[in-house]
């Protein structure tokens, strides 16, 4: 039986990566600096990952910004624009990559950045590939080859990772009509041969390929171009044990077609979907046959301890049907989407040790999976035993605690009722109550933050290493808010916002002060490049000790007569940026925020704020991969947003947002969540994403995004009008709101007031045209 991993977090245990990245984008660093930083991480991962006892190391799991882009770069599918950089610039690899991660703009050239999506349904996000009729491909970057070798030279038994042709074709988009992508599967796998010509040179032994989109429902074509690649590598390499691996769910119908291919192991990701394995063992002829599984056991997705009674449970199914030669232990997938090391975390005060015994971070991960292949393979040996029984005193003084189990809110829970989805009236009543708010037509707004500057953000952080009193901070905070909301009404918006200077994060801000949540100093994960987020850890039931934006709301409505928007994160969007507990379902853990965001909403109200936005960013990327589950999931989500709305009178306004997202597919769901009003991010898009809501017919007020926010571009009054005259094509001129695609936190003001200056000039001009 082996141990090994699919993949560590490149981001190094202290983001060594981001931070030599960045200042190597700052120019305060070399290339050649940042490559040493690289070097280190690698090096330090692979010794890392033997110590914690994996037979076999990932390699090229590795990247200076995305493996998806990464692959671009080995198979030569490099976009147009970036050729002059390759011919004429003779630009070197890593600016190259950097140039297609993030745009390039030297040398008299304004090259925009690749689209960029998100991984599976992760919070990680990858470069989209980029195609055209009749893509060549050749073998352009050796970086797998090159990371072989290093890895070889400095002593390590290791796998080379690959990510599958396949997978890496469907994961792409057709830049030109008139072709089908998997067509370009015959130029594209002598590319991967060569590569594995090379490593088989080289010795290699095991490569990992890994084909994440078997775990979505595939068409037959699909599915005929995975039997063709795999028959025509492993026939050709005969020498080279190839691993398949499948994560995120379970190979569903694509199952009998994965169990055809001659490859040496298939990786199961048992985690996702622990009855594929009696699907496999079942299936004829596979206990007698040779192929070898990974088991999945050790969850790649969550930070808590594995459950060593459920894995061996799985463990020894498949021993005792194949026997332990055939068996692999692997986490379930990729460490990417986990923090790197729970022994970072020293402060007891910030997560007592109570919880964190309930944790495993990357590298504790692999501690358990060699523990399980040792318990497994020598159960009676005192060592098994003491790591069982250890393993089993955490699992249940995790299952008994009192800090995670509440009584009362559970019942609370249970207790919930259809009523309590439900407003009072529907929204066409609603709408002549809230004409009471006295707004014009085109009512402008913005969607919450305002610049979070240097000086706002060092407040915070002097506050927090208690070098600012809590007064002095406080006041700080309170004089920004108060410069903002002078400045709303010096520029003219009709609907306020108090700024959200208080917030770091709009998840971490709520979960700060609700029951339930602990926080890590340094659980970071790669979301982009070198982007990380520190996701909040849910590990109990969750309520709201007492009010969390009340007084910052109310403060904000009493220096005004405008109306202040109140502004919440969704529970949706607080359960998908968190790590969830895996001991109840999520809609429950769902619903339990939604309640505490419903006592929030309904303290507003009291305290005389009028109109309260429950933002939703993240309502689409919590869609299961497989279609069967998605409706279940849209249900318990619209309704958990919809408790936390409805608490309030008919005249009460409340608004959504939501950004990064394609609604298309969800748009019966975005209307069933009743808000009165949504804002959406749309002007990349050119109010293309109208036609969506246009076509449903969506019945409530809309005000689509009229401006970019990600970029210090001011836009020109004009250039908005042209925009909203073609919302008004999808939407009536009584329902249609003015903003911009999204909060302003990462802008600067000087820009930040040019823009809505001419945004607002924008609504007056449509309101005489009218
Ligand atoms: N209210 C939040 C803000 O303005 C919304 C952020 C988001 O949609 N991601 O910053
Ligand atoms: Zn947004």
């Amino acid at each position: 039986m082996q141990t090994h991993n699919l993949g560590y977090p490149r981001i190094g245990s202290n983001r060594e990566l981001k931070k030599a990245s960045e200042q190597y984008w700052a120019g305060s660093m070399t290339a050649a600096q940042l490559e040493q930083v690289a070097k280190k991480i690698r090096e330090a991962n692979w010794q890392l990952q033997k110590d914690a006892g994996m037979d076999l190391l990932p390699v090229n799991d590795f990247s200076f910004y995305d493996q998806v882009l990464d692959t671009c770069l080995m198979t030569g599918a490099i976009p147009d624009q970036y050729h002059p950089l390759i011919e004429k610039e003779h630009t070197a690899p890593l600016d190259l990559l950097f140039a297609m991660a993030r745009g390039y703009q030297k040398n008299g050239y304004d090259l925009t950045a690749m689209e960029m999506t998100k991984w599976f349904d992760t919070n990680y996000h990858y470069i989209v590939p980029e195609f055209k009729k009749d893509q060549p491909f050749t073998l352009f970057n050796n970086k797998v080859i090159d990371q072989f070798n290093e890895a070889k030279k400095a002593g390590f038994n290791s796998k080379p990772v690959l990510l599958g042709p396949v997978s890496f074709l469907l994961l792409g988009k057709e830049k030109e009509e008139g072709f089908d992508r998997l067509d370009l599967l015959k130029n594209l796998l002598p590319v991967y041969m060569e590569v594995l010509e090379k490593l088989d040179a080289l010795g290699a032994y095991y490569i990992q390929i890994d084909e994440p989109c078997l775990a979505l429902p595939l068409s037959e074509k699909a599915q005929q171009s995975i039997r063709t690649t795999y028959t025509r590598l492993c026939g050709r390499f005969p020498n080279l044990r190839i691993l398949l691996a499948n994560y995120f769910d379970c190979f569903g119908a694509n199952l009998e077609t994965v169990l055809s291919l001659p490859v040496h192991t298939l990786h199961l990701d048992l985690v996702r979907c622990p009855s594929q394995l009696d699907d496999v063992l079942d299936a004829p002829g596979f206990i007698n046959g040779r192929t070898q599984l990974s088991l999945g056991v050790v969850d790649g997705r969550n930070i808590w301890k594995n459950d060593f009674e459920q894995s061996l449970l799985l463990i020894q199914k498949a021993m005792d049907a194949i026997g332990s030669d055939r068996i692999w232990i692997a986490p379930s997938c990729s460490l990417l989407h986990v923090p790197c090391d729970l022994d970072l975390e020293t402060d007891e005060k910030n997560l007592p040790d109570a919880i964190r015994q309930w944790l495993s971070f990357a590298k504790q991960k692999l501690a358990e999976v060699a523990s399980l292949r040792q318990i497994a393979t020598n159960p009676q040996a005192a060592h098994s035993k003491t790591l069982l029984e250890e393993n089993a005193r955490c699992i249940e003084a995790r299952k008994t605690s009192s800090l995670i189990h509440n009584p009362q809110v559970k019942s609370r829970v249970t207790a919930i009722t259809d009523a309590d989805a439900e407003r009072n009236s529907p929204f066409p009543i609603r709408k002549v109550q809230q004409q009471e708010l006295g707004l014009p037509l085109f009512p402008t707004t913005t969607i919450g933050s305002f610049p979070q500057t240097k000086e706002v953000r060092q407040w915070r952080a002097q506050w927090k290493k208690q070098q600012l009193s809590d007064a002095d901070y406080l006041q700080l905070v309170k004089d920004a808010t108060r410069n903002a909301i002078q400045w709303q009404e010096e520029i003219g918006l009709d609907v306020l916002v108090h700024g959200e200077f208080e917030r770091n994060d709009m998840v971490e801000y709520f979960g700060e002060q609700l029951a339930g949540f602990a926080f890590t100093k340094n659980g970071w994960v790669q979301s982009y490049g070198s982007r990380c987020v520190k996701p909040p850890v849910i590990y109990g039931d969750v309520y709201r000790p007492q009010p969390m934006t009340v007084e910052w709301s109310a403060y904000a409505q009493s220096l005004t007569h405008k109306p202040v928007k109140g502004m919440l994160t969704g529970p949706v969007t607080i359960l998908q940026w968190s790590f969830v507990r895996d001991d109840q379902p999520r809609s429950v853990t769902c619903n339990q925020i939604a309640l505490a965001i419903r006592d929030e909403v309904t303290d507003l109200e009291k305290a005389g704020i009028k109109i309260i936005q429950i933002d939703e960013p993240a309502i689409r990327e919590g869609l299961p991969l497989r279609k069967e589950q998605q409706q279940a999931y849209l249900t318990w989500a619209v309704t958990a947003f919809r408790i936390a709305a409805a608490g309030v009178q008919d005249q009460t306004q409340i608004h959504t947002h939501m950004c990064y997202s394609e609604f298309n597919d969800i748009i019966h769901a975005i209307a069933a969540m009743d808000a009165d009003v949504i804002t959406i991010e749309t002007s990349r898009s050119q109010m293309e994403l109208l036609d969506a809501f246009a076509l449903f017919e969506y019945p409530n007020d809309i005000g689509p995004g009229v401006y970019d926010i990600h970029s210090p571009r001011v836009p020109s009054k004009d250039e908005m009008v042209a925009l909203l005259e073609k919302a008004l094509y999808s939407i009536p001129a009584e329902r249609l709101w003015v903003n911009p695609d999204c909060g302003l936190k990462t802008r600067a003001w000087e820009e930040t007031t040019e823009a809505l200056k001419a945004m607002i000039q924008a609504a007056k001009a449509l309101r005489k045209k009218i």
